[in-house]
């Protein structure tokens, strides 16, 4: 991909990641310090464009959910270096201003944890705003005024979509702003830019892409800026196949922000919010493996796996764990292990069964 940013790439993204990047980001681009997280690490926002359509975009608010900084950072890369698209470039700049805010939560990032250091879940603060971070993201809000609002999350490989149960490679939201989940005219903008965004994936990922339910959180982010005004769009990058390191993913999520640019430049005009209801709800119908039918301690049994990110160093390795046991018909798996007569495995101790799975994966 000639935009990805190579600086970044895995899973683990923290500012030392992406500190030289932004140092070396050409004068199109304004930066700035917003404030300090509660370890006192640095909070930046990353301006660019002259437009009245103002967009405010952060990402890893949960610091464990890096897709959305990769993605971010491949769009300051195509800003500068648009190819062929330059035509959409200049009219982003000329129409839009937006304010980037890369890892919202620094220690978390630094931690690859999805709650603050003071253990706040950032996306359950809007109301109390205890963090600093939070403080920091609203001020933002208050003072910038956007007209759309950018919300880059990552979710779990158990997401899954359509009758074949394949992964939801990315998932969106345009949150409800009362449990009653009326379609207010916000939430119609909000879903025409994810129908645009819709109208282009179709052609890579069409079976692969999920909506969340939009049972109403009172303490969410998205949820409180789409209720104060703030047409937000939560994008949640997901798992493709055989990409534990979420680089396709990425790809899509710079496609999708790059195409709600593209729609908002172009009045929404041909994004139909109704669309937005095509997509269909996600399900939580997967596991990283399934080993059917195999025996442990003496009962024939389906046993799940799930893979759990494990901080190494400063990288990522994926550790397994039974998530589930019985008849797991209905599930499918994202990995099928090479090895895969799992029906005439024989184990006799869970530990036995998770060493012959770590033999037996290989994980990019
Ligand atoms: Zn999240």
């Amino acid at each position: 991909m000639q935009n990805f940013q190579k600086g970044l790439k895995g899973r683990y993204v923290t500012l030392q990641n992406i500190d030289p990047i932004i140092k070396d980001l050409g004068d199109t681009f304004c930066i700035s310090e917003i404030g300090k997280s509660f370890l006192g690490k640095s909070i930046k926002k990353i301006e660019f464009g002259k437009g009245s359509q103002k967009i405010l975009i952060w990402s890893q608010m949960h610091g464990n959910e890096s897709t959305g900084t990769k993605a971010m950072f491949d769009l300051l890369k195509f800003m500068e270096n648009p190819g062929t698209l330059v035509h959409l470039r200049n009219s982003i700049l000329e129409h839009c201003q937006i304010s980037f805010i890369p890892i919202l939560n620094p220690d978390g990032a630094e931690q690859y944890t999805r709650v603050s250091a003071q253990n706040i879940d950032l996306n359950r603060d809007a109301v109390e705003q205890t963090a600093p971070e939070s403080q920091i993201l609203y001020h933002e809000l208050k003072i910038f005024n956007p007209n759309f609002c950018f919300n880059l999350h990552d979710q779990r490989t158990i997401f899954s979509v359509g009758r074949e149960n394949k992964p939801a490679t990315l998932s969106f939201l345009a949150p409800s702003t009362e449990v009653n989940r009326e379609i207010t005219e916000g939430r119609k903008v909000t879903m025409s830019v994810i129908s645009g965004i819709k109208s282009l994936l179709d052609d890579f990922i069409p079976d692969q892409l999920g909506r969340y339910t939009d049972e109403f959180y009172p303490t969410a982010t998205g949820d409180n800026f789409q209720k104060a005004g703030y047409p937000t769009v939560l994008i949640e990058s997901g798992h493709y196949q055989n990409d534990y390191s979420r680089e396709v993913s990425r790809k899509y999520t710079f496609y999708s922000m790059l195409q709600g640019l593209n729609s908002i430049v172009n009045g929404l005009e041909y994004c139909d919010y109704k669309d937005y209801f095509l997509i269909p709800e996600n399900k939580q119908n997967l596991y990283d493996i399934i080993l059917r039918s195999c025996k442990l301690n003496d009962e024939k049994t389906d046993i799940a796996i799930q893979l759990v990110e494990v901080l190494n160093g400063d990288s990522i390795t994926f550790e397994p764990k039974i998530a589930n046991r019985g008849n797991l018909k209905a599930y499918s798996s994202n990995i099928i292990l090479d090895t895969d007569r799992t029906s005439n495995l024989i184990f006799n101790s869970e530990e036995n069964l998770l060493q012959y799975i770590v033999d037996n994966l290989s994980i990019q």
